[in-house]
């Protein structure tokens, strides 16, 4: 039985039933990852150990196989958190999967991600859109926000309500490397934030959102 290169897991050909990313995608990548410094599988009540789960009566567990964390967020603008490392972090890899459950009446951009080394200066947001796109911003609280890639297709993205993909962000000193189901889309320059909290989040645009987290891991880079 070979393991996850994404997540560890012990696996079997085909998609890794704890996160979601096929066998061939994921072998891809080569060097060994870093130590796991915190992660959950949504087992369980309550917060995991060092992260914070948002939204109170909003969130159910969804029994498995993986056992998924459900958000059931109504229309909002910005961005929502749904959960929150209770501690700052500077130079890690974040991962989670993540699905819609139900389809959203409308707005291409409807979408789930992570915000990174979000503090009183700003953050960093990378989402995935149900309709099968991504896109990096970042964001300062006195300053522009910029699009360090706008809504862009990868063939990487499985799009639609149903299916799960696999987010992983590594941040490394002043760089950052994208990665959707294993695959690398993009490596740009983070100069603007050196820590903060990593959260993963949805941005309803207006809409609500419905999705399903599984295997979320911080570790370092
Ligand atoms: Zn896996």
């Amino acid at each position: 039985m070979a393991t996850c290169y994404e997540c560890g897991a012990k696996r079997n050909a085909g998609p890794c039933a704890a996160c979601g990313v096929p066998v061939e995608a994921a072998d891809v990548t080569g060097a060994p990852r870093g130590k796991i410094l915190i992660a959950t599988d949504f087992h369980g009540h309550g917060d995991p150990e060092g992260f914070h789960i948002h939204g109170g009566p909003s969130h159910t567990r969804l029994a498995g196989p993986p056992i998924e964390l459900g958000m059931d967020q109504p229309g909002a603008e910005g961005f929502v958190q749904l959960v929150s490392t209770k501690e700052e972090h500077g130079s890690v890899e974040v991962a989670v999967s993540a699905r819609f459950t139900v389809a959203p009446n409308g707005g291409d951009h409807v979408s789930w991600g992570l915000s990174l080394r979000e503090c009183w200066i700003g953050e960093y947001v990378v989402r995935i859109s149900w309709t099968g796109a991504y896109s990096v911003m970042s964001y300062q609280s006195n300053g522009p926000d910029e699009v360090h890639v706008p809504w862009t297709a990868h063939p990487a993205i499985v799009a639609g309500v149903g299916p799960r993909n696999r987010l992983r962000v590594a941040m490394s000193g002043d760089t950052m490397r994208v990665f959707i189901n294993g695959v690398q889309v993009q490596a740009i320059g983070a100069r603007l934030l050196e820590r903060g909290k990593m959260h993963v989040i949805t941005a309803p645009h207006g809409h609500s959102v419905h999705v399903a987290l599984s295997m979320l891991e911080v570790r370092k880079t």
